[in-house]
């Protein structure tokens, strides 16, 4: 199962991804943590990079692809979950021809509803607390910005191929969790972990 969790920025998507990583064993592409791992190293990479990172702005399509490109490989186990990615329509459109590729396809896309001021609040919490600079505010609007303009012509992309499943993610993480779970058990009939902070999904084993 290949699930994309979509959203805007500091809707919640990496602390989701991270639970589904360590309830379901899938694997986590976050095309955000490799281009920040790409800074952080160093690289010829970073260095194209981080200043359209720093400007909240989006990196061009074909850099984020081919980094998504190069960690599919070849297994996938019991698949992964795409944070960040794809946010825009030629992203979403190479994704389905990579995973086709591979004789996969995204099963599900959980988009977490969240508003504007409460995004707003977030991040001003976590600019405090980790100082990451691009949640700085005139960084952070642009991100926002960027989502609005580039990113949420993907909900109707995703809508009219019938994946999409929309919660609401103003909710605690907990009770976000809990309706991630329901929504892949109801689309992939399966599978809701074992975890016992999933007593209220339905109790099936993977
Ligand atoms: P958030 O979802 O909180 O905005 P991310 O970690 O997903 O944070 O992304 C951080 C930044 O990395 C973005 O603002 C953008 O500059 C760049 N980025 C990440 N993923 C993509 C992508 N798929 N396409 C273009 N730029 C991206």
């Amino acid at each position: 199962m290949d699930f994309i969790l979509f959203g805007p920025p500091a809707a919640g998507k990496g602390t989701q991804a991270r639970r589904l990583v360590e309830t379901r064993g899938m694997i986590q592409l976050s095309t955000g943590d490799m281009l920040r791992g790409a800074i952080a190293s160093g690289s010829e990479l970073g260095r194209r990079v981080a200043s359209i990172l720093e400007a909240g702005e989006l990196v061009p399509d074909e850099i984020v692809i081919s980094l998504i490109e190069e960690a599919l490989g070849e297994a996938h186990g019991a698949g992964a979950i795409f944070d960040g990615f794809p946010r825009t329509l030629a992203q979403a459109r190479s994704l389905d021809e990579m995973l086709a590729r591979r004789g996969r396809r995204i099963d599900l896309v959980i988009r977490l509803v969240v508003d504007r001021d409460k995004l707003l609040s977030r991040i001003e919490r976590r600019f405090a607390e980790s100082g990451r600079s691009d949640d700085n505010p005139a960084a952070f609007a642009t991100r926002l910005e960027a989502y609005l303009r580039s990113t949420t012509p993907l909900i109707d992309y995703y809508r009219a191929a019938g994946k999409l499943a929309e919660l609401d993610g103003m909710r605690s993480i907990e009770e976000v969790a809990q309706a991630i779970d329901a929504a892949i058990a109801a689309r992939c009939g399966a599978a809701s972990p074992s975890a016992p902070d999933s007593l209220t999904a339905p109790s099936a084993k993977r």
